[in-house]
């Protein structure tokens, strides 16, 4: 496993990481809409510059987890989206109100990388990252999880297993299932403290 580290540059109760794994900053879950200037000062009060981040993944596409996502690509990121979140990703501006200052993803220009799930492994570790994308739907069928080998995991709103309703606890526990069964240990979630799975 190449070493990695991993940083918190979350604000407004949300969890935005920086997997840093030699020249690659990848950034996951991509800031709230419309506060592009409080991602950048986040992550300059953890020494990073916002264009060091040199590619980003959203766990899934609701406003406080890839609400900068086209910002983002204009300061430099290479936008990493699977299959599985195109379709999220186009109408999420339908959860936006015109004071939001909502912008668009552009998901077929030069910044955007569509990698399926069978792909990924292979994709990461091109950017030196050792890990893979996993489909973890329950919150939202959007939702896409990163396994990174040493096993963190990053699961966006994935619904804690004591929190899913009678109407989605089979794929919520399905879900953690599948990250217990590919190596995940370490949950790293959207909101709240990272925690041992
Ligand atoms: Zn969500």
């Amino acid at each position: 496993m190449a070493s990695h580290t991993i940083v918190n540059v979350g604000y407004r109760s949300t969890n935005f990481w920086v997997v840093t794994a030699g020249r690659t900053r990848l950034l996951v879950d991509l800031g709230w809409m419309g506060m592009l200037g409080a991602m950048r000062a986040e992550l300059q009060r953890k020494g990073i510059a916002l264009t060091e981040i040199t590619h980003g993944f959203a766990t899934h596409y609701h406003l406080d987890h890839a609400g900068l996502a086209q910002e983002l690509k204009a300061s430099g990121m290479v936008l990493i989206i699977t299959p599985e979140q195109l379709a999220g990703a186009a109408v999420m501006r339908q959860h936006a109100k015109p004071q939001d200052h909502h912008i668009d993803v552009v998901l077929d220009d030069a910044k955007t990388r569509v990698v399926p799930l069978a792909s990924s492994r292979a994709f990461l570790g091109d950017i030196g990252i050792d890990g893979v994308l996993i489909h973890t739907p329950g919150h939202s069928d959007d939702s896409v999880s990163l396994l990174l080998d040493d096993g963190s995991a990053f699961t966006g709103d994935l619904t804690h297993p004591g929190f899913a309703t009678e109407e989605d606890e089979d794929v919520v526990a399905r879900s953690w299932q599948t990250l217990r069964d590919r190596g995940a240990k370490t949950v790293y979630p959207g909101h709240g403290s990272v925690r041992p799975l």
